[in-house]
């Protein structure tokens, strides 16, 4: 379970996370869902722990992260580009984890065969990923972050560099994937269908703030203010 306790970023005098307490339940897709420049994906980089909050505390089932560098956090983050390495092989990608949390090489094939079965991308392994299409970049991405076993994946508009229909397609394998491995997921998008149709609940967001969380059909039902109703698409 992620908590977060009255998170701040400043970069100088931009507020891009402003006083941010959520609290995830467990096993739950959670969709971030907010306007270009809200602070999205400045959230996600600190829970990841690529980038320090400037006050407030991120605590994972009950104890603060916030020492703890990124390799070694629950965490697995997958980007809106993917971030693949383009000089390794897919396996290597995929791989990349355990080796750089020095897990013995005895465990790397059964976690190997474990996710590549999960995600299909068996036929694979052998290619570069510069060399696959975007859907199956998308998938490799996933097998490399699920490989660690993280407590979280945090998943920064991942099917926003996709075509429309590949898209759809991606969407509903992320949701499977989700329902299968049951991890908690923070789901970041600017695209309310998306959230709406894909998540367990949604936080929605704007300029640094948290303006409600609920399911879908709260948000829609129920809206907290006027952003909301605005954002969601139903204006009182
Ligand atoms: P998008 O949907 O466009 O990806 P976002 O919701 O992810 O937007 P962020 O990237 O978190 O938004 O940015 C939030 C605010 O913080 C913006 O005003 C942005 O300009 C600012 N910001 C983000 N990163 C930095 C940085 N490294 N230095 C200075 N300002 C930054
Ligand atoms: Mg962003």
């Amino acid at each position: 379970v992620l908590e977060l306790r009255a998170l701040e970023k400043h970069y100088g005098r931009i507020q891009a996370v402003n006083g941010f307490d959520l609290k995830s339940e467990e096993g739950e897709l959670l969709a971030i869902l907010g306007p270009s420049g809200s602070g999205k994906s400045t959230l996600m980089r600190m829970i990841a722990g690529l980038e320090k909050p400037s006050s407030g505390d991120i605590l994972l089932d009950g104890q603060s992260v916030l020492g703890i560098p990124p390799r070694d956090r629950n965490v697995a983050m997958v980007f809106q580009s993917f971030a693949l390495y383009p000089h390794m092989s897919v396996r290597d990608n995929i791989l990349f984890p355990l080796v750089s949390r020095k897990v013995p090489k005895s465990q790397h094939q059964a976690k190997l065969d474990e996710v590549t079965r999960i995600l299909e991308v068996d036929d694979l392994l052998d290619r570069r990923p510069t060399r696959l299409s975007g859907g199956q970049q998308q998938k490799v991405a996933l097998a490399r972050a699920l490989v660690r076993d993280p407590e979280l994946f945090v998943f920064d508009e991942p099917l926003s560099s996709l075509d429309a229909q590949i898209r759809s397609q991606a969407r509903a394998e992320l949701r499977e994937l989700h329902d299968r491995t049951r991890i908690t997921t923070l789901y970041v998008t600017h695209d309310q269908l998306e959230a709406l149709g894909l998540a367990d609940r949604v936080a929605v967001i704007n300029k640094g703030r948290l303006h409600q969380v609920g399911t879908p059909r709260e948000l829609y039902n129920d809206p907290a203010d006027l952003f909301v109703a605005g954002f969601i698409g139903n204006p009182p």
